[in-house]
């Protein structure tokens, strides 16, 4: 096992890993920002690096001082958390050929998942059931193109083969705006993602998000650890998931979920990952995987009982997976609201210094926050400040402590949407369950249709 391991990550995720690798008496480096020279999790680790200023190209995006920290430190694993270098496959690489472990896939792996046409493509050969769409990228044949889209049936949505965190994608309704949403898209997605490469999918109207997580050792074996279903969405950005999702039949959970397992074993996956779907009149569409831990891990860690962050460290370690797939039991309900510090209605964002700050509790109340009273949340990085979990017998008991839990919650000096939340779990639609991707949108009277 490893003695140390560097987190190439800030927030709330640097704080949880350090937590798992603590547990197992693994000592930790944290790298940070001068912005981030505060964090709890800074005082917390046995040791600490200035990696650069406050913006994350020239700190957390930074490879040569990140792997020079691990160096200096002697580290022997990186764990790169979620965002920043967690998907690049070039960091994955470059840790790997410095002689240091990489906590998640195989730089090859990271590639073929990263460009989703790639991904759609390794997917279906896989088995495994996409959105109807172009075959790969669209051309720079405008006739093509229309001719796609007519075949496939409009709406459609144009993508960015290099799309991540819910931007790189325009909905068409009409053959008149085709091109030239393809061609905004390119344009959107060279200067986003250096990639102007973009493809086509049927728009679906009415779907809900529904993942599955799977995790898989070096040695051949994987495990799906049930679904989550995260459609509470705005700008395609999550921000309630739970697990497992409400009324889909447990039958067709486990044909999905043996599937992706199956496609991990196929094509060599390690580490923990996640298959995304879009899920419409009792069908599965694959949309992407993303390979590495995700925001909401906390959901089917509490339904499971399965610490994910020290499964991922076992699996880089070599170990193998220390259960099968009849061992996974699914127990009871979790929920997570992303608590993010900004006008719950506006959504502008809320960073400053927080004078008071009082964590909910309880029986079955979970919250992973790097934040405390006296902290000053800085305006350079996403405004998650934390995110606070439910686990109950049923989905009715999650709901009712989710809601005893956020009024418990208090942050005096900046907003956070925790009305939001409070709203939406007293909202009819949420509680029955079931509402899709474009429900809170609906809710909330704006579009991005
Ligand atoms: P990202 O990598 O940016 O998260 P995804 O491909 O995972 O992009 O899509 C994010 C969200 O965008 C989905 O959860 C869904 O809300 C919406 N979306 C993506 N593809 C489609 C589609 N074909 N039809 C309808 N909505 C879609």
């Amino acid at each position: 096992m490893f003695e140390k391991i560097l987190i190439a990550n800030r927030g709330e995720i640097a704080l949880r890993v350090q937590r798992a690798c603590r547990e197992l008496g693994i000592k930790t480096v944290a790298v940070h920002s001068e912005a981030d020279r505060d964090a709890k999790y800074v005082k917390l680790a046995d040791e600490s690096v200035c990696i650069g200023p406050a913006p994350s190209a020239k700190s957390y995006l930074n490879i040569p001082a990140v792997i020079s920290a691990a160096e200096v430190t002697d580290a022997q694993a990186i764990h790169p958390g979620y965002g920043f270098l967690s998907e690049n496959a070039d960091f994955a690489e470059r840790v790997e050929q410095s002689g240091f472990i990489f906590i998640g896939p195989r730089a090859e792996t990271i590639r073929l998942m990263g460009d989703k046409v790639s991904a759609k493509d390794a997917m279906k050969k896989a088995g495994v059931p996409c959105v109807p769409g172009s075959d790969g990228a669209l051309t720079d044949d405008p006739a093509e193109t229309i001719k796609t889209a007519k075949r496939i049936g409009y709406p459609v949505i144009i993508k960015a083969a290099g799309g991540g965190g819910g931007r790189g994608m325009r909905v068409v309704h009409t053959e008149a705006a085709l091109l030239n949403a393809v061609n905004m898209t390119k344009a959107e997605a060279q200067s986003a993602f250096g990639n102007p490469m973009v493809y086509m999918e049927k728009f679906l109207e009415n779907p809900r998000h529904i993942e599955i997580q799977i995790l898989a050792d070096q040695h051949g074996n994987a495990v799906y650890l049930g679904d989550r279903d995260c459609s509470m969405q705005r700008r395609h950005q999550k921000i309630i998931e739970e697990a497992p999702s409400p009324l889909l039949p447990a039958r067709l959970r486990d044909k999905i979920g043996e599937r992706c397992a199956e496609a991990c074993r196929k094509i060599g996956y390690r580490g923990a990952g996640t298959f995304e779907f879009l899920y419409e009149n009792g069908e599965f569409y694959f949309i992407e995987m993303n390979t590495r831990l995700q925001v909401e891990h906390t959901v089917t860690e509490m339904i499971t009982g399965i610490d994910l962050v020290q499964q991922q460290i076992f699996v880089a370690a070599g170990e193998k997976l220390p259960f099968r797939q009849r061992d996974i039991v699914l127990n009871g309900h979790a929920i997570e609201c992303r608590i993010n510090a900004e006008d719950p209605y506006t959504f502008v964002p809320s960073p400053g210094f927080i004078n008071r700050f009082h964590m909910p509790g309880g029986p079955g109340v979970r919250m992973d926050t790097h934040v405390y009273g006296g902290y000053t949340v800085p305006p350079h990085y996403d405004s998650m400040i934390g995110k606070l979990i439910t686990h109950g017998a049923t989905r009715e008991q999650a709901i009712a402590r989710m809601r005893v839990a956020l009024s418990e919650m208090y942050v005096e000096g900046i907003k956070t949407n925790t009305p939001l939340h409070a709203d939406l779990m007293a909202d009819l639609a949420f509680q029955q369950g079931g509402t899709s991707i474009h429900y809170l949108e609906q809710k909330l009277g704006i579009s991005s249709k």
